[in-house]
């Protein structure tokens, strides 16, 4: 991930916050220079929070962007760590019937932690940074960042899977 030394830290929207219910708008030009400068600045505000993962309608763009960079951390101390992946438009395109059960805090919900129910492995297709394709497949911990990153995107929270009803 290209890292940029003036990247700035943003506000982040908390529950509640109009953006966090919308869903993000697809990402039309991934090389444009205002999208690239986004991402520095939403990597920059999930390393200041001690998030391994962010989505950028949780700093008030709703377009469908996330961060997924897994990382042991006061927060999650034991999630394994992995080089930041910035993926733009992502579509998780298949999920596997095993489920797993871990626990899931956010940026936007202060003070809440709760064990949500995820699939185990995934197969994820996005635009990164250099405007390529990609096709990735991920599993465990990764997964549930991904899973937990896209739900942002169409204006989900992990507390709004505590309901059985979107179980
Ligand atoms: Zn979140």
């Amino acid at each position: 991930m290209l890292v940029n030394t003036e990247a700035k830290i943003l506000p982040i929207a908390q529950q509640g916050e109009a953006v966090l219910a919308q869903v993000a708008q697809l990402v039309i030009d991934p090389l444009h220079p205002s999208i690239q400068t986004l991402i520095q600045d939403m990597h920059a505000t999930m390393l200041a929070a001690n998030g391994v993962g962010i989505a950028a309608p949780q700093v008030f763009q709703s377009l469908r962007i996330i961060m997924v960079a897994s990382r042991p951390n006061p927060r999650y101390p034991d999630a394994p760590p992995m080089e930041p992946i910035a993926m733009m438009n992502p579509e998780i395109n298949w999920y596997s019937d095993e489920m797993c059960l871990g626990e899931e805090g956010c940026l936007s919900v202060a003070n809440t932690r709760a064990s949500v129910a995820r699939a185990e492995r995934l197969k994820v297709t996005y635009i990164n940074q250099q405007g390529e394709t990609v096709e990735s497949e991920y599993s465990g911990f990764v997964a549930r960042i991904i899973q937990h990153e896209v739900d942002h995107l169409n204006g989900v929270l992990f507390v709004d899977r505590l309901d059985p009803d979107l179980m």
